[in-house]
């Protein structure tokens, strides 16, 4: 048998999705990959049930069925703040992993450069193996995750091609300044260099928090490649409806690289999507406030268990600090927990490039009733999971 390729060697499947599985196994209440359990909105819903029977069963435009695009333009040109062109700066993608993933093609030949912050959501690592690019990690520092400006312009010094910026982040919930973002932007100028966001929690920040759309500082349009998605905003995780949008420039390629990627997302869905895309600014208040509720029932229940962890400012992930139970491997304490307390985590070592094993990622973006259910098995952590300090 020829081998198969050294590329698929150097990494693993993704363990975020190996847990969801890992949770399904023991009966866990699954805290771990990050979708919801609640309904999307009924109006989405109603209209993908009339959409079965009208005639969106073909392919649509590689880049996005036209409609879909224009009503994605509209709404983010309110929240981005620039008049977006539907046509030349928007391509439509297979959720944001498939953005991002193209956005790198996009920008990188191999052997380039990126800087990524560490931690970081797991796909940016292996983005950077299947487009042959080398990642520069650069740590943010808890408890607050802030970055050390010496240490990022040395990276930049290393002449990236590009910098992936997730904000708000997966999985710390950091949620970047406007000065944050600024050094970023001054640095990218200073060292000509892309930067590529995922913002798919851009909808998703707890006050007095703000999000600021990378793009909109100074002379930062033309070198951004804003990757979203569909998934979170609109609780349609399975639905796979990114985006990218970037300048006419920069999408020119990257409508190429999606082309042949994967033709296209799926044509019903962009269709039935729409109605959501022209929903006013209450839905965003209430998805926010919505959120709010289970960040603080979730992160109340933990205090009340006494475990510590990261309060987030952004996303739906908290970081919980395992190190009483005295583990070697995070991994071994997550399958512990799915299987002896019923909870699905993330063990957090599959997030950090430093050597972090005494962290745990669970999300709650759940009913409350389930992340009633989560805490009351955490409950008896203690118990079920002996120290072995
Ligand atoms: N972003 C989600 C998480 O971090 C999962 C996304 C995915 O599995 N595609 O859990």
């Amino acid at each position: 048998m020829p081998r198969i390729s050294s590329r698929t060697e150097t990494f693993t499947d993704s363990v975020i999705r190996r847990m969801t599985r890992v949770s399904l196994q023991y009966g866990a209440v699954n805290l771990s990959q990050g979708f919801p359990d609640f309904e999307p909105p009924k109006e989405i819903l109603n209209r993908l049930a009339e959409v079965a029977k009208e005639d969106f069963h073909q392919y649509s435009i590689t880049w996005g069925a036209q409609n879909f695009r224009e009503a994605l333009a509209e709404k983010q040109s309110r929240l981005m703040g620039r008049k977006i062109d539907p046509n030349s700066e928007i391509v439509v993608t297979c959720g944001s992993t498939e953005a991002m993933m193209a956005a790198m093609m996009t920008v990188t030949d191999p052997g380039d450069k990126v800087i990524v912050f560490s931690p970081f959501y797991e796909n940016y690592g292996t983005d950077a193996i299947l487009s042959g690019a080398e990642p520069i990690y650069v740590p943010l520092i808890p408890p607050e995750f802030n970055f050390d400006v010496d240490v990022l312009e040395a990276a930049f010094k290393q002449k990236p091609k590009a910098l992936i910026l997730c904000n708000p982040s997966n999985p710390c919930g950091k949620v970047f300044t406007y000065e944050e973002l600024k050094i970023i932007a001054d640095l990218a100028e200073k060292y000509d260099t892309f930067v590529i966001t995922d913002e798919v929690y851009e909808h998703i920040v707890y006050e007095p928090n703000k999000h600021i759309y990378f793009s909109s500082l100074p002379n930062m349009q033309e070198r951004t490649i804003s990757c979203s998605s569909l998934s979170k905003t609109y609780s349609i995780t399975g639905w796979r409806l990114g985006y990218i949008i970037a300048s006419a420039e920069i999408i020119d390629a990257a409508k190429k690289v999606h082309d042949f990627l994967t033709v296209g997302a799926a044509a019903p869905l962009q269709e039935a999507a729409v109605v959501g895309l022209k929903f006013g600014d209450k839905y965003y208040k209430d998805l926010q406030e919505k959120y709010t509720q289970k960040r603080d029932l979730f992160l109340k229940g933990l205090d009340d268990i006494g475990i510590t962890h990261t309060v987030p400012q952004g996303a739906y992930y908290v970081l919980l600090d395992i190190s009483e139970f005295g583990f070697d491997s995070d991994l071994e304490f997550c399958e512990t927990l799915a299987r002896d307390v019923g909870v699905g985590a993330v063990p957090g070592s599959s997030f950090f490039r430093e050597p972090v094993d005494n962290l745990i990622r669970l999300h709650f973006a759940k009913k409350e009733d389930t992340l009633n259910e989560a805490l009351s098995r955490l409950e008896n952590i203690r118990k079920k999971i002996p120290s072995r300090k």
